[in-house]
């Protein structure tokens, strides 16, 4: 049993205050859902968390059964057990997926059987072998992105995940079989989920324990399963009103991604 825990994270982007206390606690088996408005910082905790380079950590702490995080670099992050799936996965030309994957378990006991594992895994989501030999993530649709995402994370098997929305860009079919391998996680390797996303469709196969309504760079309200359909058809304006939110106050950019 392991244990993520969250307590008073606070973070700035440019000298902008963005995480304004994040207190979350994920054991293992569990699945939280995170779901909130644009802008409001769900993307930048996922990056805090994993360690990327960038951000002002401003107080707080993030211990993974017991150990500090925010003083590793993100690949002792990710030694630790813990696993990032990215909003928009980096595009790295000369790397295949293939050669990421041996690298990421060349010292490892579990050298020897990477091979088959990456084929295995790549059947359970219904994704072709072909992408194994791809330069990572280059010119791969927003759907073959995530499914290589997905599949990292089947072959590593973290402690906990953190999946920023995982679901988009994915086909129905895709999504079905995304969501159930991490549901499959969860119960085979006791994989915790921390799933940043904005459709409940996400967790017809992947059911969260709990549901956190994420606003103005912190946790909200909490909630059970069905505060995620909720939410899709109320949106988020009461957390919105009664926030003030750090994007609110800074001017519109007119090349924002609508959808991030
Ligand atoms: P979400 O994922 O909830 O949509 P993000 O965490 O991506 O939100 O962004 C939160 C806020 O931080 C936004 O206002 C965004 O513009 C800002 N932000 C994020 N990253 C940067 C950055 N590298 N430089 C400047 N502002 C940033
Ligand atoms: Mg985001």
């Amino acid at each position: 049993m392991s244990e993520l825990v969250i307590e008073g994270l606070r973070a700035a982007v440019e000298g902008q205050e963005i995480l304004t206390g994040v207190d979350l606690v994920v054991r293992s088996g569990e699945v939280h859902a995170v779901m909130g408005p644009n802008g409001s910082g769900k993307s930048t905790l996922s990056h805090v968390l994993a360690g990327r380079p960038g951000y002002e950590v401003l107080g707080g702490s993030v211990r993974l059964d017991g150990l500090e995080l925010l003083t590793l670099p993100a690949w002792q992050r990710a030694e630790a057990g813990l696993f990032l799936a990215m909003q928009y996965p980096t595009e790295v030309p000369g790397v295949a997926l293939r050669d990421l994957l041996r690298a990421s378990v060349r010292a490892s006991d579990e050298a020897d059987e990477i091979e088959s594992r990456m084929r295995i895994e790549a059947g359970r989501i219904g994704f072709d072998e072909r992408f194994l030999e791809r330069p990572l993530n280059v010119d791969l649709s927003g759907g073959e992105k995530k499914r290589n995402e997905t599949l990292q994370m089947g072959v590593l098997r973290p402690k906990f995940a953190i999946l920023d929305e995982l679901d988009s860009g994915l086909d129905v079919d895709a999504l079905r079989m995304v969501s159930r391998r991490v549901e499959e996680a969860t119960v085979e390797d006791d994989l915790g989920v921390l799933a940043i996303t904005h459709y409940s469709q996400l967790f017809e196969q992947l059911r969260p324990d709990v549901v956190h309504v994420f606003a103005a760079g912190r946790i909200q309200e909490s909630g059970g399963a069905e505060l995620a359909t909720e939410l899709e058809s109320t949106g988020y304006e009461r957390w919105v009103e009664s926030a003030t939110p750090a994007a609110a106050t800074r001017p519109d950019d007119p090349f924002a991604d609508p959808l991030a």
